[in-house]
């Protein structure tokens, strides 16, 4: 049995390399040995593009690509502008994070590698096993981020997978304007489920054009295709462009109560439920859990969302699985009728009982009501 390191950090992807950036910066690492185990190795592509959105600059504030003040939500019948203050929309390309906390991590000196997969991790109310190929570790604390692979039908609790594909695309047009997103443009046909396409603009000439799709049933890639290239001709430009970069996805949003740890063993990322249920976003809301976390480690690490969020979120998400609202109806109205600020602290769960009142107050309350109230029941 391998005992020479004190902490194992099992899957290096966002939540892995986060929960070990924030820890050397908490201190936490000093005079200790960590082990990082990914498959993967030292992640360096860029395979996601993060968007989130804060009142503050974060802690990856140097990595943010690019900044939006004003963002746009589209229906068939309705064009909303929307002010973000004291909000900004940011996102960071994969790339520039990993190269950033990479380099943060090896400058530890306190991390080794190893590229292989980890099997049977076990936690005790002491300890950490695990195995990477032939060898038995053992650590005093672990996090893990190894998916979970839920199946939809095999849980009680509301679940959607929010599947996506995204084009980079460069414009020989002047179509865009780099300081206006599109954050939510349903005027796709929806089938019954909730589709929108965002559009996130870096220039006059260059954005990424996403669909995003909450529901069981995943297209074929052509299909995806197909609808951003209509949504972008129909929307945006006839004129010839070219496609840069392609980003496709599953996040699983439910209210499913993954657990939190188990002994020693802490489970973070999406294996730890930190995409928020009712939107996929996760990125924020992990970053401020994994600061805390680290900040309070080895203590009980925090939630990563309040049992009132999940419980309004177990509402949502009942509601567009059971098709008892269209998805469309239900986000525009959303932001039609609530200052964007309302909304937004509310999706990062950070709204008072009394901001959150006067939301729900905006909603068809005959249904939000029945569905919430079903849903403690649940
Ligand atoms: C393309 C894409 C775009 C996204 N965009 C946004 C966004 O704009 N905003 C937002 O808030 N969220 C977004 N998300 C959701 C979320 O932020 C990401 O999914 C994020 O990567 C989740 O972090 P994670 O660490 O849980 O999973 P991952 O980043 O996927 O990391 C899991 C790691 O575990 C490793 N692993 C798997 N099995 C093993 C094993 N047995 N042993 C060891 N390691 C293992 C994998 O190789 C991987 O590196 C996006 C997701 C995707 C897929």
């Amino acid at each position: 049995m391998n005992k020479e390191y004190d902490i194992a950090v099992l899957g290096g992807g966002l939540a892995g390399l986060s929960v070990l950036y924030h820890l050397i910066k908490a201190g936490k690492l000093e005079g200790k040995k960590a082990l990082l185990v990914d498959p993967e190795g030292r992640k360096s592509a860029h395979d996601r593009t993060w968007s989130f959105w804060e009142t503050e600059p974060g802690p990856f504030e140097a990595q943010v690509f690019h900044r939006w003040h004003e963002v746009t939500v589209h229906d068939r019948d309705r064009d909303l502008n929307c002010k973000l203050h004291p909000y900004v929309y940011k996102l960071i390309r994969s790339s520039e994070f990993y190269a950033h906390v990479n380099m943060v991590i090896d400058d530890s000196g306190a991390v080794t590698r190893i590229e292989q997969v980890a099997s049977d991790v076990e936690g005790h109310s002491d300890k950490v096993t695990f195995r990477v190929g032939e060898e038995a570790y053992q650590v005093n604390h672990a996090f893990s981020s190894i998916p979970l692979h839920l199946r939809p039908r095999q849980i009680k609790e509301p679940y959607l997978d929010q599947h996506f594909r995204g084009w980079y695309v460069k414009t020989e047009e002047e179509i865009f304007d780099p300081g206006v997103a599109a954050l939510m443009d349903f005027r796709t046909p929806q089938e019954n489920e909730t589709r929108f396409l965002y559009v996130l603009p870096f220039s006059k000439t260059e954005a990424v054009v996403e669909i995003a799709i909450f529901s069981n049933v995943h297209l074929k890639m052509e299909e995806y295709d197909r609808l951003i290239g209509n949504y972008i001709k129909e929307h945006w430009t006839v004129q010839p462009y070219t496609i840069e970069h392609y980003e496709n996805g599953n996040i699983p949003m439910t209210t499913y109560p993954f657990p939190r740890w188990d002994g020693n063993l802490i489970y973070i990322g999406l294996r730890g439920g930190a995409a928020r249920p009712s939107t996929g976003y996760t990125f924020y809301g992990l970053q401020r859990q994994l600061v805390e976390l680290a900040d309070s480690f080895p203590a009980t690490p925090p939630k990563p969302w309040r049992n009132r969020d999940i419980m309004y979120d177990a509402t949502i998400l009942r509601i567009l699985q059971d098709n008892r609202l269209p998805g469309d109806q239900v986000f525009t109205d959303l932001f039609q009728r609530n200052p964007t600020p309302r909304l937004l602290s509310f999706l990062n769960g950070e709204s008072t009982v009394g901001q959150e009142l006067a939301l729900m107050s905006t909603t068809n309350i005959a249904q939000f009501g029945r569905s919430f109230v079903s849903e403690i029941f649940n």
